[in-house]
């Protein structure tokens, strides 16, 4: 018998051994602990697990199928809302989101529908890649629809322009296609191989995949609609690093997260030199931030083989923006948090290599904007980390190189670009979604925009065609 208010929680790695290896650190639930874990949900009629998923996955459905064993309803009723729910079962925030409106959080623990979306999800995949093996659609003669970027956001729409009967194509800048699931999220949270089918499932349904082409650079989107692209959407992300312009930031070593992650995720530098790129990591690699990118590098370090992992965070451990697993996963893997700390400039050594961090001790004031209380310099507190590679994890912004190169999209004061309630831009067939709208925020939420944009685009194109 389970307790109606305690979890079932899914196996893990132990950390002396995942910090080893670059392995999925939680192993997934059995096929009696997924239905014991189902059978906590009492199905409210109300439902308001549903109200905190920001694409309304009918959770109520797809547990209740799970309790009756009947494991295929459960997911294809999960792929009627979300088509990545092995990626989002993996990824989502689901304490701020789906359970924490569940009512069993009143007496104990969430149902942990995550985990439970993820059992259903990873149990279809053997049926997926069989389905793989077969030809791809081939579509042709009909309408032409552009997708730029292939990260959650252009899958998302790709995959409705697709069932909408559009042929379409994504263009991607890198050589693999995904965007911050392949070169952002490190293996050991969401494996590649995972990845791979989504993006080989999305091809063999006949949308077509052009990789190494940067939007803005290879060709414009004025060029694409002359080309005969009736409609273009842009889900490109917000992939450009921020710095804190601190003296010393230009040292050999010191990376933004972006760069750093892409090394080891995409171009496979922990395995180097079985492959060509390379990175530094470090005997004391310090990480500033407190966000999952920060903790996706920290784990990413310690893996790598440093010996101390810092995290340099300007609040406290509360005020993390990061997923509360991946910050116990943190800790108990070994890294050290120095809350309450800001850097205020690197030092390097004569050949230009970093050598230490000065920092600063932080206390909390008065809360900000954000409500999060603002953190205040304490004067004459500085003093030195030791640290030969650090990885600044503070955020990003949307690149603007699609926006220069096509005048008639405006962008707000932070780089994004301006849609309406449609997901269209101020240029006429252009729409956006995703991190380029929003600024850095979820998977879930960019899909969520693509397939709005989806929609959008075909009834723009059904009122152009009348
Ligand atoms: C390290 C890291 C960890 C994260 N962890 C989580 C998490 O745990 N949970 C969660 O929900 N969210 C997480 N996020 C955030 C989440 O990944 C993003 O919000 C989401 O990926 C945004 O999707 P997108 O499609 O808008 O953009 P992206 O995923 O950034 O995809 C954009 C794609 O567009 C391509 N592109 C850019 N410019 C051009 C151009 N000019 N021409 C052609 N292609 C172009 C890029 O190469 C990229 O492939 C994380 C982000 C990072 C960086």
């Amino acid at each position: 018998m389970s307790d109606r208010f305690k979890a079932i929680h899914m196996k893990e790695q132990p950390a002396e051994e995942r910090k080893k290896n670059f392995l999925e650190v939680p192993c997934g639930y059995t096929e009696e602990e997924a239905v014991l874990e189902a059978n906590r949900c009492l199905q409210c009629k109300n439902a308001p697990c549903i109200e905190g998923c920001p694409v309304s996955i009918d959770i109520r459905s797809f547990i209740g199928h799970i309790q009756k064993r009947e494991f295929d309803k459960a997911v294809n009723k999960i792929y009627e809302a979300d088509i990545l729910p092995c990626v989002t079962g993996r990824v989502c925030p689901q304490e701020s989101q789906c359970q924490a409106k569940c009512v069993l959080n009143k007496k104990g623990d969430a149902v942990s529908i995550g985990s439970l979306e993820r059992f259903v999800a990873d149990r279809d995949l053997d049926r997926r890649r069989e389905a793989l093996k077969g030809e791809p659609v081939k579509v042709s003669g009909k309408t032409k629809v552009a997708v730029i970027g292939s990260g959650p956001a252009g899958i998302a729409c790709a995959a409705d322009l697709g069932k909408y009967g559009y042929d379409v194509t994504i263009f991607e800048a890198f050589h693999k296609a995904g965007g911050v699931l392949v070169y952002g999220i490190p293996e050991f949270r969401l494996p590649k191989d995972i990845v791979d089918v989504e993006i080989r499932s999305l091809v063999q349904t006949g949308v077509k995949l052009v990789t190494n082409v940067l939007t803005g650079r290879s060709f414009t989107i004025d060029e694409l609609m002359a080309e005969g692209y009736k409609a273009v959407f842009v889900g490109s992300g917000a992939g450009l690093p921020q710095f804190m312009k601190l003296p010393g930031e230009n040292l050999n070593n010191v990376y933004s997260a972006n760069e750093f992650l892409t090394r080891v995720n995409l171009m496979k530098a922990h395995r180097y030199p079985e492959y060509d790129t390379p990175v530094k990591y470090g005997k004391n690699c310090a990480v500033i931030g407190g966000g999952n990118v920060a903790l996706d590098v920290a784990r990413t370090a310690l893996r790598l083989g440093s010996e101390n992992v810092y995290l340099i965070y300007r609040r406290t451990q509360e005020e993390m923006p990061a997923r509360l697993e991946e910050i116990r996963h943190a800790l108990e893997e070994g890294i050290q948090l120095m809350a309450l700390t800001n850097p205020v400039a690197y030092h390097g050594d004569e050949a230009g290599f970093l050598q230490k961090i000065e920092c600063v001790k932080m206390e909390l004031g008065e809360p900000d904007e954000s409500g999060r209380r603002r953190p205040v310099l304490k004067e004459g507190s500085n003093f030195i980390i030791e640290a030969d590679v650090c990885v600044v994890s503070i955020g990003s912004t949307p690149n603007p190189l699609i926006a220069m190169t096509s005048p008639l999209i405006e962008t707000t004061k932070w780089g994004t670009i301006k849609v309406d309630e449609k997901g269209m831009t101020t240029m006429p067939g252009v729409f956006a979604g995703g991190d380029i709208v929003t600024g850095a925020a979820t998977v879930i939420t960019a899909m969520g925009a693509g397939r709005t944009a989806a929609a959008s685009m075909h009834e723009y194109l059904q009122n152009k065609n009348d």
